[in-house]
């Protein structure tokens, strides 16, 4: 996702970044080229004319063009004004202080209802909560089969009747157990359509009125791009929606959807899938998304998996010393067993755009970790401190202790060099930063 309008945006403003100073015709000239960017992204022309004005006007005001660093303020209004398009905050579920919450799926058939409703499930499973699926798609036995096969896959109380096709009674009659047997949610899955027809939404609404959902969520495929905006638009006038989950943000390159159904609708993207398997549905983060955009990446994901998995206490420190240049093979090799701890190295590495293309280069093989740790330890503890002093016969004494090739050992030190290298531009890049302690 994202993919083209990223690196257009990121050229774009790049060349403004070193600007030390920064006219109207500058700003007028890159708000262009985004503008061109946002639409080729299939982002919704009115909102892309109402974007290019707020960045603008915002631009050119004096206190921008006369500070001393005009090209990144403006960048930061793009990312302020990319975040507030996407609604600014991540907008939560509305969940009942009276148990169960009423969850009612809605959207065009093939859109990912029943897949979604599995992975919500999940999801709300791992938040603690015990929900339940009800399966109200009657039309189709495989609807109902799907939806169960997901729900044990969950863990996840499934809830169907066999000779009622009447989907108001099931969804009425699935609330009513819920609350006899302590389900805190209900989930109800529906039926689609192919398009959207009288049929389909008065089916909905009878649902609707029947069991007053507390949360009516609309399913849309990101990849039908404006469409989305229209089918959002649609069934909000219909039945009235409070979020939206957009599907298939995998298959999308150009994210248009993802940029232009809040600010059309004025309804809010609360979740997103990216996949098909059940863990593939997260929160949906204006902030993150723009950060990705620009190419800070996805600095706060990374930060939480950090946290949640590396020994805090353990890497403090490193953050000084990569200011300072004075990292040395010791703290290379705690960040390495830090790394290892956090999953695979590649999946990290990709939540950071800009990292990425550094590290095209350089080795991300996990195995690659046993092998350096090796060679490491066979070093002296003043060779890791300083690794400057390792000559040719230091090389092949570490070479033999490790059970490595000479080149091996080169390639390490090319590495560790390239590493230091990107710690330095990381820590430019998070100057300022508060909540950036990240061994990178
Ligand atoms: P429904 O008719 O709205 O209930 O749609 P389904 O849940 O049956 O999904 C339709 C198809 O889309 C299935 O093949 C799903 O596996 C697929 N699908 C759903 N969500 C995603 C997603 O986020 N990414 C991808 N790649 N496929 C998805
Ligand atoms: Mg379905």
């Amino acid at each position: 996702i994202f993919e083209g309008l990223a690196e257009k945006l990121q050229n774009t403003l790049q060349g403004l970044r070193g600007k030390g100073t920064l006219s109207e015709k500058d700003v007028d000239a890159a708000m262009r080229e985004v503008k061109l960017a946002l639409l080729e992204a299939d982002v919704n022309y009115k909102v892309v004319k109402d974007f290019v004005k707020r960045v603008k006007e915002r631009s050119i005001g004096e206190e921008v063009l006369k500070s001393l660093t005009p090209g990144q303020q403006v960048i930061k209004i793009v990312n302020d004004e990319l975040k507030e398009l996407m609604g600014g905050v991540q907008s939560k579920l509305n969940i009942s202080s009276k148990p169960p919450t009423v969850i009612l799926m809605s959207g065009l058939q093939g859109a990912g209802k029943t897949t979604t409703t599995g992975k919500l499930a999940y999801n709300l499973k791992q938040q603690g909560k015990n929900p339940m699926l009800v399966a109200c798609d009657v039309y189709r036995p495989a609807a109902v089969k799907q939806l169960e096969i997901l729900a044990d896959k969950v863990g996840a109380k499934f809830y169907s009747e066999e000779n009622n096709n009447n989907p108001v009674q099931i969804a009425t009659n699935a609330v009513a157990e819920a609350k006899t047997l302590g389900f805190d949610i209900v989930i109800i899955d529906t039926a689609g359509r192919l398009h959207i027809d009288e049929e389909l939404m008065d089916e909905l609404k009878n649902i609707k009125s029947s069991v007053k959902p507390h949360e009516i969520l609309l399913v849309v495929d990101a990849m039908t791009g404006q469409d989305a905006v229209n089918i959002v638009k649609t069934f909000d006038e219909a039945l009235g929606i409070d979020g939206v989950i957009l599907s298939k943000l995998d298959g999308d390159t150009r994210g248009g959807a993802a940029l232009s159904i809040r600010a059309v609708t004025d309804k809010a993207i609360k979740f997103s899938a990216t996949g098909e398997k059940i863990g593939d549905l997260e929160p949906f983060y204006p902030d993150r998304m723009a950060n990705r955009i620009l190419g800070m990446g996805d600095v706060l994901s990374l930060i939480e998996k950090a946290q949640s998995s590396v020994d805090m206490d353990a890497i403090k420190g490193l953050d000084s010393k990569m200011k300072n240049m004075d990292f040395n093979f010791d703290d290379f090799l705690l960040q390495m067993q830090q790394i290892k701890k956090m999953g695979s190295l590649k999946s990290l590495i990709e939540m950071i755009p800009g990292l990425s293309k550094q590290m095209k280069n350089i080795d991300v093989d996990d195995k690659e970790l046993v092998k350096i740790e090796a060679i490491i330890q066979s070093m002296t503890k003043q060779e890791r401190a300083n690794p400057s002093i390792i000559n040719g016969s230091r090389k092949l004494r570490i070479a033999k202790g490790s059970g490595m090739q000479v080149n091996q050992i080169n390639r390490l030190l090319k590495q560790f060099e390239e590493t230091r290298k990107m710690m330095k531009q990381m820590s430019n890049f998070t100057k300022g930063k508060k909540k950036m302690k990240f061994p990178f």
